[in-house]
C-alpha cells in the first residue's frame, strides 16, 4: 500500500474566479495547489475582448503570491470581433475562447442563441489554432435537465467537430458515459472532469432532503455515469483531465428560493481526487489526469515542481466556509471519507 505519492504541479483547466471582492477569497486558494488554470470569462459584464481580458487578468494577479498561471479566455457571442480574438490570442492574452449556449449556466445570457451564427469565427480559431472550450448543455426548454449534455452532443457537437476538423474543442466538465464515449471515439476533442462529478451523484443531492450546494450545472447525474467517469479519469487516457469547474457562490444565492448553479471546491480538490483514485487502485493515474494529460493536450509544459500528498490515519476535517468579510462561501464536502492530505509543495 502506497502512503507517500509525487505528482508534478497540478492544473486547473477550468475555474470560475468571479470579480472583484470575490477574487480577494478564492483565486490564493487556487494559487496555493495550482500551476496552470484556465480562467473562465462568465463574470458581470462578461470578458467579451482582448482588453477586458487584459484587466481582468491584472485583477486576478493581484492576489497570486506563489506561481500561479492564469490562462485567460474570451466569452464568445455572435458580435465577438475577430481580429481583436486573434490578436489578443497571438499576444498571449488570451489562451482559449469559451461557448455558452444562450442561458446553459450563471451569466450565460449573453451567449450564443444560433450555432450558426458564430461559424465564421470558428474557422478562424481552426486556422489560428485557437483551443474552443464548449459549455455543452442543449437550453432547448423542452428538453429534460437530465439528457442536456447528450442532447447538445447530439445536435451541436458533432456539428461543430465535422464542420472544424482541425479545431481543438474541449467539452468540459462531463457528466454522462454518452460524453465519455463520444470524447473517446473524435478526433482533436477532450474533455475535462470536476472533482464533484467524480465524487458525488444526484442521489448525494436529492436523497433526504435537498442539498443546494450541491446544486451545479451541468447537474449531478445518476451513479452509472458517476462510475463510467471515475473509470475513464483513472484509466490514463490522454484526451480527459482535471478542471475543477469551482464555482463560487455566496451562501445566500445558494440557500434561496431559486438557488444558483455552481459548487466551490478548490479547497481539498487534489486531495477528494487522490482518495478516488485510491480506491480506484490507480494512484498510478492520478499525476497524468492532474497534471499530466492537460498540459500534453493543451501543449502548455509540464510543471518542474512537485506536490507531495501522504495517507494519513484521521481523515481530513473539512473546514465549512470560506469568509472574507460580509462574503461566505460553503466548501465542497463529499460523502466519504478523506485519507490524503497535500504535505508539501517544492
Ligand atoms: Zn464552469
Amino acid at each position: 500500500m502506497k502512503n507517500k505519492i509525487i505528482i508534478s504541479n497540478p492544473n486547473d483547466m477550468h475555474v470560475h474566479f468571479r470579480d472583484n471582492e470575490m477574487l480577494k477569497l478564492v483565486v490564493p486558494e487556487t494559487d496555493k495547489i495550482y500551476e496552470n488554470c484556465i480562467v473562465m470569462p462568465n463574470t458581470v459584464p462578461p470578458i467579451t475582448n482582448r482588453e477586458m481580458a487584459k484587466d481582468y487578468k491584472l485583477r486576478i494577479n493581484k492576489y497570486i503570491k506563489n506561481n500561479l498561471n492564469p490562462l485567460m479566455t474570451l466569452y464568445l457571442n455572435e458580435n465577438t470581433d475577430e481580429n481583436d480574438m486573434i490578436r489578443a490570442f497571438k499576444d498571449k492574452i488570451i489562451f482559449a475562447v469559451k461557448l455558452y449556449p444562450q442561458g446553459a449556466t450563471t451569466n450565460s445570457d449573453k451567449g450564443v442563441k444560433n450555432l450558426k451564427n458564430i461559424f465564421p469565427l470558428l474557422r478562424k480559431m481552426e486556422i489560428n489554432k485557437i483551443p474552443l472550450l464548449i459549455h455543452g448543455e442543449d437550453t432547448d426548454e423542452k428538453i429534460d435537465i437530465f439528457d442536456r449534455e447528450k442532447s447538445f452532443i447530439d445536435k451541436y457537437l458533432t456539428k461543430i467537430v465535422n464542420k472544424f476538423p482541425k479545431l481543438k474543442v474541449t467539452l468540459e466538465h462531463i457528466t454522462t458515459s454518452e460524453a465519455v464515449q463520444y470524447v473517446k471515439e473524435t478526433t482533436n476533442l477532450g474533455a475535462s472532469i470536476t472533482p464533484h462529478h467524480l465524487a458525488s451523484n444526484r442521489n448525494d443531492m436529492l436523497v433526504s432532503g435537498i442539498r443546494p450546494h450541491l446544486y451545479c450545472l451541468p447537474i449531478l447525474k445518476r451513479r452509472k455515469h458517476q462510475e463510467e467517469l471515475i473509470k475513464v479519469a483513472t484509466s490514463g487516457n490522454e484526451k480527459f483531465f482535471l478542471g475543477t469547474d469551482s464555482a463560487p457562490h455566496e451562501i445566500k444565492h445558494k440557500e434561496n428560493i431559486c438557488g444558483c448553479a455552481g459548487v466551490f471546491n478548490t479547497i481539498n480538490s487534489i486531495e477528494i481526487i487522490t482518495q478516488i483514485f485510491d480506491e480506484a487502485n490507480s494512484l498510478s493515474q492520478l499525476e497524468n489526469f492532474v497534471s499530466k494529460n492537460s498540459a500534453s493536450f493543451y501543449k502548455i509544459p509540464f510543471s518542474k515542481k512537485k506536490l507531495e500528498l501522504i495517507r494519513i490515519d484521521k481523515p481530513i476535517s473539512f473546514q465549512d466556509e470560506l469568509i472574507e468579510g460580509d462574503l461566505k462561501i460553503k466548501i465542497y464536502k463529499p460523502n466519504f471519507e478523506v485519507n490524503w492530505k497535500v504535505s508539501r509543495r517544492f
